[in-house]
């Protein structure tokens, strides 16, 4: 099937909203690299678009009526846009969802010791990453430090040209004989990757005298104690800003593109419309993804049901399990993540015809899953075919794809999580080169056309 490249489509004047929108996207991530930054500017973008706190809406007992816009703020690691629709809640919403956690180094809780006048971080990697991918580059570390008494520090090293940055060593080529021969799963271990945070000992010192140093260096700039190191989430990612890619500056290299590049642009889609919609809109900005989707702040949480079980009763002003149940039965969803770019350097993993193209757009996957559509939800076909009909009458470019060839491996999204409530889900994202690698590659041109179809899915995805 003939699927022309994006880039043909574009007048001057599309070129430059197209650049316009890579550039806030660059902006979004080089100042969310942690679920938690995201959140942050994703709570000041709805607050500045005029978005009502659903907390607000609980305390003050409010009612919503047709364009009401609601944010929510789930333990600063889930976001959620509402804007409520002229037709009944039961009609069910049109909703956009994707995830902001990305593959990652966690500190350990008790993570500070010295080595032969190193100190160290120790770490537990989060998320599938390649372990040796992750030495022998700038780090930077963020997050956050809760004291007992539930006050917080800020964390953020590492992105200002003037910070220092922290580092994982790999083995010099030299003496690498036996690691060269080992699996690439082998080669640089979990507990190998720990973290160098410093080397000055402290003048006077006998015991641990460097590790004593940076824990003063550490209560100096944030008033913290070791002891609140248990209490701390800092996670470690990639050092400095998204760049351009290309003598066209056609691509970005960036981290976290899985799977901020649809989380950004679902937000947006959200935040841009304008006026009443005909459905209610959401986006869902969900954690934990990269880890099963597991926990409090995971899309397996009831969060996403709690916050529309909310709305339904600020709308209605009295609450049903039954009218809840009818809203999200009847929804309609974008389950937004990214999808495996065909790489020509490892092309005999993919199914060319059947994989995502860099600039070729949106792409949407019927299913996922792995080996025989394992743990997938399979987008009904009359659901697909109403996605066809609004990416042609809107002028989006788009793609079909799935991940790799059938017994190579696979992967999960949390499409069949949403999928349980009965709902059409589909998988939709653009193509990204080495997935879960520091630094990822996605084109310009397929963020564009993905903000495209999220805009286009908002206004004309409708009821069966
Ligand atoms: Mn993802
Ligand atoms: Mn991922």
């Amino acid at each position: 099937m003939y699927r022309k490249n994006a880039w043909e489509n574009y007048d001057e004047q599309e070129m430059q909203r197209l650049t316009a929108f890579a550039e806030d996207y660059k902006a979004f991530i080089d100042a969310g690299k942690t679920e938690r930054e995201c959140v942050e500017q994703a709570v000041a973008a709805a607050e500045r678009a005029g978005y009502v706190s659903l907390e607000t809406v609980i305390r003050e007992n409010r009612r919503l009526k047709a364009g009401d816009r609601v944010y929510q703020n789930w333990m600063n690691k889930d976001f959620l846009l509402y804007v409520i629709g002229e037709k009944p809640l039961e009609e069910g919403m049109n909703i956009l969802g994707a995830h902001i956690d990305s593959p990652r180094i966690d500190v350990k809780q008790n993570p500070l010791y010295e080595d032969e006048s190193i100190a160290y971080l120790d770490t537990h990697y989060y998320g599938g990453i390649k372990k040796y991918q992750w030495v022998a580059l700038p780090l930077a570390l963020h997050g956050v430090i809760v004291r007992k008494d539930g006050t917080s520090e800020r964390v953020s090293i590492g992105e200002d040209a003037a910070d220092p940055v922290f580092y994982i060593s790999d083995l010099l080529i030299h003496l690498a004989q036996d690691q060269m021969a080992k699996p690439a799963r082998e080669v640089v271990e979990g507990e190998a990757l720990n973290l160098i945070v410093g080397s000055v000992p402290l003048k006077g010192e006998e015991k641990e005298p460097v590790k004593k140093a940076v824990l003063k260096l550490l209560n100096e700039k944030y008033g913290v104690e070791e002891e609140d190191l248990l209490s701390a989430e800092l996670e470690i990612v990639p050092a400095g800003k998204a760049r351009d890619v290309g003598f066209d500056r056609s691509l970005i290299a960036g981290y976290g593109h899985d799977d901020r590049v649809c989380s950004y642009p679902s937000m947006r889609a959200v935040l841009d419309y304008e006026g009443t919609p005909a459905y209610t809109l959401c986006a869902v900005l969900t954690d934990k993804e990269e880890i099963g989707s597991v926990g409090a702040t995971g899309m397996g949480s009831e969060y996403f049901v709690n916050g529309t079980a909310e709305i339904y009763n600020a709308v209605y002003g009295s609450y049903s399990e039954l009218g809840l149940k009818r809203m999200l039965r009847s929804s309609r969803m974008l389950s937004s993540d990214v999808s495996a770019g065909f790489d020509p350097n490892f092309a005999g993993v993919f199914e060319k015809k059947n994989a995502a193209l860099l600039g070729r757009g949106v792409c949407f996957n019927k299913f996922t899953g792995r080996g025989g559509k394992s743990g997938s939800n399979d987008a009904n076909a009359e659901y697909v075919a109403q996605i066809r009909r609004i990416m042609d009458e809107n002028n989006v470019d788009f793609q079909t794809a799935e991940l790799g060839k059938v017994d190579v491996g696979g992967g999960g999204t949390i499409a069949y999580i949403c999928a349980k409530y009965g709902m059409n889900v589909i998988d939709a994202g653009i193509a990204v080169l080495s997935m879960h690698a520091p630094w990822e590659l996605v084109s310009k041109a397929d963020l564009w056309e993905e903000y495209k179809c999220y805009c286009a899915f908002l206004k004309d995805a409708r009821a069966f």
